[in-house]
């Protein structure tokens, strides 16, 4: 099949379906897209929410949990030892499928009636606020895998005590860090790996006791990219004043327009072949792949561990002919059209389903086969009724709220999404106002009154950590971006999802104290939404090395072309892998 253009139904734009493409189409048995693969990504993404987080009441053992579905929800939310548990039966609120409704709102209303649980979990302990979390232990409003101690943090690997990182793996005692790998007693480290007790490094590798540097590789005492002795070094370093708040911020402004002056090298890829993409690691034959490590995989974003032969997975673990996801954890096989599921074969259209194979169309089920819409068959009667099905929706296709059509070959239409636009992960890589969501079809959540008695107005907040003692836990303090505290400006507050408010739990203050840094003066969403300023968009542009350098192995401007996440009208400079490793200390 030859390459084909083809018109996205959601955003107009045209985009390219390759020959590859349609093999992959033919072999797991779906239609090409009529998504383009942007809007797949923020379809799937709207059906994500790490965040936004409510307290309820489990609807089977009646205990307080909290959960990431809101009150208006209409389906019961259960406790993660309820929703595991053998005490309730998915297969009560099965339904005959009814070939005179189209499947999306008979799958609608079966998600409406049927248990969800709080969070997605696995294996997790004292770790009640964390969601996306698996085999971990204390972890805080966060999202992590393999973890000890994570605070404030998201998509954390393998790691120990970390307080506000975003996207960390193998690492340990690290405050503020941004995409860093192997890192022990760091702060405010972006694009680094391998590095020991330093502070403001952007793309430094194997480095140590290093302050405010770039670009470095195997140094050790440096400040501002100038060797010191190891004396002066500490000397300097008590003299910085870490530990006040009011140095730190001179220091972010520095380092700010210490990553925007340097040269950025086009992308982030390590020990890998074929790829195109942003932070890649250990991956051959990838295409537009974001934090990905696998093989053979397109469109997808946070996969680790190994995924295959798969397209458009959002947020995932081992997985192999797997397609359209907005969460596969692991061993997935051969499932199409899937949410936050693990371990289920040959199954379509599931969401919260568990080890199961065979099923279409189900919801919350663990450990069955041959089912549709939460009702057993037996494997013929499957077998027959399923290839109708099919049939049946695309001769009866889902029409949505602003005419975009649903038949086999999509993902959940976002407006049967338990979740507003502004709730989910789509909010934060492709942000929208209240206005441009309700026009592109999205739900919005309004922002809640919340009243609190505040106990510390932020500009009362201690300076130094030295300042704080242990009476400070539980405290209600302001966060900088309450209305209050902004006197009327509050331009970020909606899209951040402020809380207005926040406390200090006792394994933070241990935190701050240990690596004697200042109490923060944002709550946990404001901070989290400041951290992804700073990241590049899940977007490609295709573009050219822009070094000219003489003393390169070209003549004038280097000629070598790639896809970058750094859009063409970006004030940052780019370059190849070759020009910009000619440039590193
Ligand atoms: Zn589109
Ligand atoms: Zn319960
Ligand atoms: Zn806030
Ligand atoms: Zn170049
Ligand atoms: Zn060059």
């Amino acid at each position: 099949m030859e390459a084909q253009t083809k018109i996205c139904q959601n955003c107009k734009v045209l985009f390219t379906i390759e020959p590859e493409d349609f093999n992959f189409y033919e072999k797991i048995k779906v239609p090409p897209p009529t998504f383009c693969p942007e809007c797949r990504l923020t379809r799937r993404l709207t059906w994500r929410n790490e965040g936004i987080l409510y307290k309820q009441k489990c609807g089977f053992c009646k205990k307080g949990i909290i959960t990431n579905n809101s009150p208006f929800n209409k389906f019961s939310i259960y406790c993660h030892d309820c929703w595991y548990g053998d005490g309730w039966d998915a297969f009560k609120y099965g339904k005959n499928y009814d070939f005179s409704k189209d499947f999306f709102t008979q799958w609608k209303e079966l998600m409406d009636i049927t248990p969800n649980i709080n969070l997605w979990g696995l294996n997790n302990i004292n770790s009640e606020y964390a969601n996306y979390t698996g085999y971990s232990k204390n972890i805080y409003l966060s999202n992590a895998v393999n973890c000890e101690d994570i605070y404030y943090s998201r998509l954390v690997d393998k790691s120990k005590n970390l307080v506000d990182c975003y996207y960390v793996s193998n690492s340990e005692f690290c405050y503020e860090n941004f995409i860093t790998r192997k890192v022990y007693n760091c702060s405010f480290l972006n694009n680094c790996s391998d590095c020991i007790d330093s502070f403001f490094l952007f793309d430094c590798r194997n480095c140590q006791n290093c302050f405010m540097c770039s670009s470095l590789r195997n140094k050790c005492f440096y400040i501002r990219n100038k060797k010191y002795s190891r004396e002066d070094y500490l000397k300097e370093l008590e003299r910085f004043k870490l530990n006040s708040f009011k140095y730190l911020e001179k220091y972010k402004i520095e380092f700010e327009s210490l990553i925007k002056n340097n040269i950025h090298k086009f992308a982030n890829i390590v020990n890998s072949v074929n790829v195109s993409g942003d932070n890649i690691i250990n991956s051959k034959n990838l295409k537009d792949c974001f934090m990905v490590e696998g093989e053979n995989t397109k469109y997808s974003w946070r996969v680790f561990n190994g995924i295959k032969d798969s397209y458009d997975i959002s947020g995932g673990l081992k997985n192999e002919l797997v397609y359209e996801s907005s969460l596969a954890a692991d061993d997935g096989y051969f499932t199409k059209f899937f949410s936050h599921c693990k371990g289920n074969k040959n199954s379509d259209l599931i969401h919260l389903c568990v080890n199961c194979s065979n099923i279409f169309g189900c919801v919350s089920l663990k450990n069955k086969q041959y089912c549709i819409l939460n009702k057993q068959y037996t494997k013929e009667e499957y077998e027959e009724l399923v290839p109708k099905i099919i049939k049946h929706m695309n001769d009866m296709p889902y029409v949505d709220h602003i005419g975009r059509s649903y038949g086999y070959g999509e993902f959940f239409p976002s407006e049967l999404s338990p979740f507003a636009y502004n709730e989910t992960t789509a909010q934060e890589y492709f942000p929208l106002t209240k206005e441009e969501a309700l026009k592109q079809g999205y739900k919005w959540k309004e922002r809640e009154e919340r009243n609190y008695n505040i106990d510390i107005k932020n500009e009362d907040i201690p300076d130094s950590i030295n300042d704080v003692d242990e009476s400070i836990i539980n405290k209600v303090i302001e966060c900088r971006n309450n209305p209050d505290a902004l006197r009327g400006r509050s331009p970020d507050q909606n899209a951040s999802g402020c809380t207005e408010a926040f406390k200090i739990i006792p394994q933070e203050l241990q935190f701050y104290q240990r690596m004697n840094l200042p109490l923060p003066r944002l709550c946990p969403n404001c901070r989290h939404y400041q951290r992804l300023k700073q990241r590049n968009p899940l977007k490609l542009w295709h573009r050219q090395c822009m070094c000219d350098k003489d003393n390169h192995n070209h003549k004038g401007k280097c000629t070598v072309e790639f896809e970058t996440s750094y859009a063409p009208e970006r004030p940052e400079i780019v370059y190849c892998e070759q020009c910009y490793n000619q440039e590193i200390y």
